[in-house]
């Protein structure tokens, strides 16, 4: 099998780009690690820009959550039934070339590595939605909440209290999420596994204790753009996504990138 050629094709047909706005129905915690320590902190801070102190969500952690339930869900409809076989003891990747999560996310464990079709960027705080706005306002310069936890040891029933620095519930953040074509084949597979993704998300949470309530997300996908490669440059188009479902959207681009090709 000549895997390498197989996983690149060499090409860019175009870019996808679907832009969100994610808002936090429960409080958020993607934390972040402590370089340094200074009185006054809380014990489990979230992640924060350096610039501008506001909290904001790493594309890594929205990408890690979806494939890992990608991941599940190939495994439920797949016929492998030997969960450790699948996800290789932690994570699945394969080399098969229409898995619809490798194809998507890539798979840096398989030899060759298979690159990914699907960026996830940094998502930061929507300044012109109210409830940023209303923060703002209220002059916390950490946007975010302090929640006192307690857990209790069984045997002693001693209450071991925690802080949980998380962002509020109702904060919005702008989402963008970018899709690399290079095979209609693949296109096919990957746009409505990356709208499950989504969906996905929503039902699951982001970030930290999600089991506990933490991190539930409400997606409202804002617009969808195609940028097509053509031998005269880029040409761009807008796609109406109001009152449309996924696969209404996914079918429409279709036909824009590999159907119209005068347009
Ligand atoms: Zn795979």
């Amino acid at each position: 099998m000549c895997a390498e050629a197989s996983f690149k094709t060499g090409k860019i047909l175009a870019k996808v780009v679907l832009n969100y706005k994610m808002e936090a129905l429960t409080g958020i915690h993607v934390g972040s690690s402590k370089e340094t320590f200074e009185i006054g902190d809380v014990d489990n801070p979230v992640v924060k820009d350096p610039i501008t102190g506001e909290p904001y969500i790493p594309g890594s952690s929205l990408k890690g959550k979806m494939r890992s339930l990608l991941e599940k869900k190939y495994f439920t409809i797949s016929e492998n039934k030997n969960a450790i076989e699948f996800f290789n003891k932690e994570y699945h990747s394969c080399q098969e070339e229409h898995c619809p999560v490798c194809s998507l996310f890539g798979a840096s464990v398989t030899n060759p590595p298979r690159p990914g079709r699907v960026i996830v960027r940094d998502a930061f705080l929507d300044n012109d939605s109210d409830s940023v706005k209303t923060l703002k306002k209220m002059d916390i310069p950490s946007f975010t909440e302090i929640k006192y936890e307690n857990s209790i040891n069984r045997l002693t029933a001693k209450a071991n209290p925690r802080q949980m620095e998380r962002i509020p519930r109702g904060v919005k953040f702008d989402v963008e999420i970018v899709y690399e074509v290079d095979d209609e084949e693949l296109f096919k597979i990957n746009l409505p596994w990356l709208f499950d993704g989504i969906r996905l998300l929503e039902l699951d949470g982001i970030g930290g204790s999600v089991s506990r309530g933490y991190g539930k997300v409400k997606f409202e996908l804002m617009n969808a753009k195609v940028y097509k490669i053509t031998k005269e440059g880029i040409a761009e188009k807008d796609f109406e996504v109001k009152e449309k479902n996924a696969s209404e959207i996914v079918k429409e681009m279709w036909e824009y990138i590999f159907k119209n090709a005068e347009e």
